[in-house]
Order: structure tokens, then sequence, then C-alpha cells
């Protein structure tokens, strides 16, 4: 059996054109354009790259981006004030803080801070709870645009064993209560879960988001199953498994002309024979972020201008 790959980038391109349809008309409606703020402090090369590639996604769509830059020695309270600017601007329809955030500085009482009908990483505990409860608006960008593939490939959830590999607040938490609220019945397993290798071979959907290259081996997952791989990982020739290296495969042929490469929390080699569907690394589940991102920022900036009319 040849598995079907859920293409994120596709799927990411007819979200984000719909996202600059609901864009054009809400710059008719508003007579501007809706906006997201994102708050960055720090020097982490990797959070400059994800901003940067924020900020273009919203302006091939109608969005106005703002940056607020903080630099390295920032303190908590530059960016409490901060976010206070966007809470009280009336023009900032959706406003993230950029994670991690540079030193010691706690970033849950600043996420506690972002007002709920701004807030596009869906991180307030109002909307945590909403989401758990079923009458949210929005959630975390990367499980929303899992079940946005999922749903793009009309994929059976309901009555489903859905596995979630990880607890993080940011994905595996939220994926649960998601795949929850579609009626599939859901496992969450972590670092000290027991005999993983057999709760995956029960998953008829395992998500994967763990952090360790590879972690998924093909003796894990059952025949047929959806695999979503939210893992991404960057590993150099001398951190690869031996399979990894054969110049047929995609990864070999990477680490052999970069010497580096990025790879998922399933090891990629024999996937496409054992899963129904499965998400590449990359363009499976990267691509659908950002554009969940900029769909949360037309729907909370629509919601907020519609509720104030
Ligand atoms: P995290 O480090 O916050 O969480 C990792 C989770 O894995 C933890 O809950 C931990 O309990 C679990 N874990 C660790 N070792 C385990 C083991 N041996 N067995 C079972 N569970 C184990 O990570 P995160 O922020 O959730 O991210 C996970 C991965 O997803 C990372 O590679 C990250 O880069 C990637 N990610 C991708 C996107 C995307 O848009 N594609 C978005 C967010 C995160």
């Amino acid at each position: 059996m040849e598995s079907v790959i859920l293409d994120g980038k596709i799927t990411a391109k007819r979200v984000k054109q719909s996202v600059a349809v609901d864009a054009r008309a809400f710059l008719e409606k508003y007579h501007r354009k809706p906006s997201l703020t994102v708050i960055h402090a720090g020097d982490d090369a990797g959070s400059a790259v994800y901003v940067r590639n924020k900020q273009k996604a919203c302006e091939k769509v109608g969005i106005d981006f703002t940056l607020l830059r903080k630099p390295d020695t920032t303190t908590f309270e530059e960016i409490r004030e901060a976010v206070h600017q966007c809470n009280t601007d009336e023009h900032c329809d959706g406003m993230l803080v950029q994670l991690p955030l540079p030193g010691n500085i706690d970033e849950t009482p600043l996420l506690h801070m972002i007002r709920p009908d701004k807030d596009v990483d869906g991180f307030h505990p109002e909307n945590i709870g909403r989401m758990w409860e079923g009458t949210g608006h929005i959630a975390p960008c990367t499980p929303a645009g899992i079940m946005e593939l999922l749903d793009s490939y009309a994929i059976e959830i309901t009555g489903k064993n859905a596995l979630i590999i990880g607890r993080s607040n940011i994905v595996g938490k939220p994926m649960a209560a998601l795949l929850l609220e579609r009626h599939a019945t859901v496992t969450i397993a972590h670092s000290r879960t027991r005999d993983l290798p057999d709760l995956c071979r029960n998953a008829d959907i395992l998500v994967a988001a763990v952090g360790r290259p590879g972690f998924v081996t093909p003796a894990m997952i059952k025949p047929g199953a959806v695999v979503i791989d939210v893992g991404i990982n960057r590993i150099t020739r001398d951190q690869a498994q031996p399979h990894w290296l054969n110049t047929e495969t995609r990864i070999g042929r990477k680490l052999q002309e970069k010497g580096s490469t990025l790879v998922g929390d399933v090891d990629p080699i024999g996937i496409g024979k054992i899963a129904s569907f499965y998400t590449p690394v990359p363009g499976g589940v990267g691509p659908m972020t950002i554009a969940m991102l900029l769909k949360t920022t037309v729907r909370l900036g629509t919601l907020r201008m519609e509720t104030s009319l």
C-alpha cells in the first residue's frame, strides 16, 4: 500500500488564498487592513527567522504587520508595556509574544496579560478553557493547522484512537482538546509513559510532537494509521541513523549535498509503505502553522470589529 502524503504546502496555500479574500473584505468594510503585532525580544537566530516568515506571510495576504523589537537585555516590565500598548491599540487585531524570551523572563504572566480577543496564539487561559469547553473561537496555530490538514483530506476522526506523543502547551495538550472535540478517543503520551510502542501500535491517528529525530520507528506504527509528524529537528551527518545516509532517499541526498537536513520525529524511511496518510518534514505541519496564524488574525479582527459595531 502506498501512503497519501498530507501536503501542507498546497493546503496552506489554499488557506492563505481564502485569508486574502477575507482580508480584502475586512479592508472594504472597515477601511483598514487587519493587523498583527509581534513582540520580539532578544537575539535568538531561530526566532528571527520565524518572525521574518510571519511578516512576509502577512504582507502577502494583506495583513498589516507591526514588529515591536526589544533588545536581548530587555526586562519583564518593557515587554509588559508592549503587551499593554497592543491591548489598547484600536488598530491591533492580533498580537503574539515570540517565544522563547531572553534571560530569565517568565513568559507565563505576560501571556496571561494579552487580551483574549487579540490572542492569536491562543495561549491565554480563557482561550485554553474555551477550547476545552468547546465554545472557543480559536486554538493554537499548530494543532489548528493539523485539524485543517486532516479535514482537507477528509480524514475520518470520529471514533478513532488518537495518540499524541508530547504534552506541551503549544502542541500536545491543545491537539488533544481538538481531537477530543471531534470525537476521537484520545491518549496523551509523554516522557514518563510506559509501553509507548504498544500504545503507538493501537493508534489510528498518531501525532508525534517530541522533538527527537526519528523517534517513532516503522515498527511502532499500526498499518494504515494516519501519521502526523510535528517535529522539526535539524541534524548533521554524524547525527543521522545509518539507514538515513542512503542517497536514493531525500534525507540521504540532503545530508550528502549540504551536510545537514531537517527530519521529523517519525523515521522518514519506510513510513510511505505503512501509513495510510502522513505528513512529510519539511512541507507538512510547518506551513500550516503560519497559515493558521493569518487565518486567526483576520478572524479575531472580524469578531472584535463586529462586536464593537
Ligand atoms: P516540548 O519540548 O515542549 O515537548 C516535548 C514533549 O515530548 C514533552 O511533553 C515530553 O514529555 C515528550 N517526550 C520527551 N521525551 C519523550 C519520550 N521518550 N517518550 C514520550 N514522550 C517524550 O516540544 P514542543 O514545543 O511540543 O515541540 C515538539 C516538536 O515539534 C519540536 O521538534 C518542535 O520543533 C516541533 N514544533 C513544530 C511546529 C510546527 O509548526 N511544525 C510547531 C511547534 C513545535
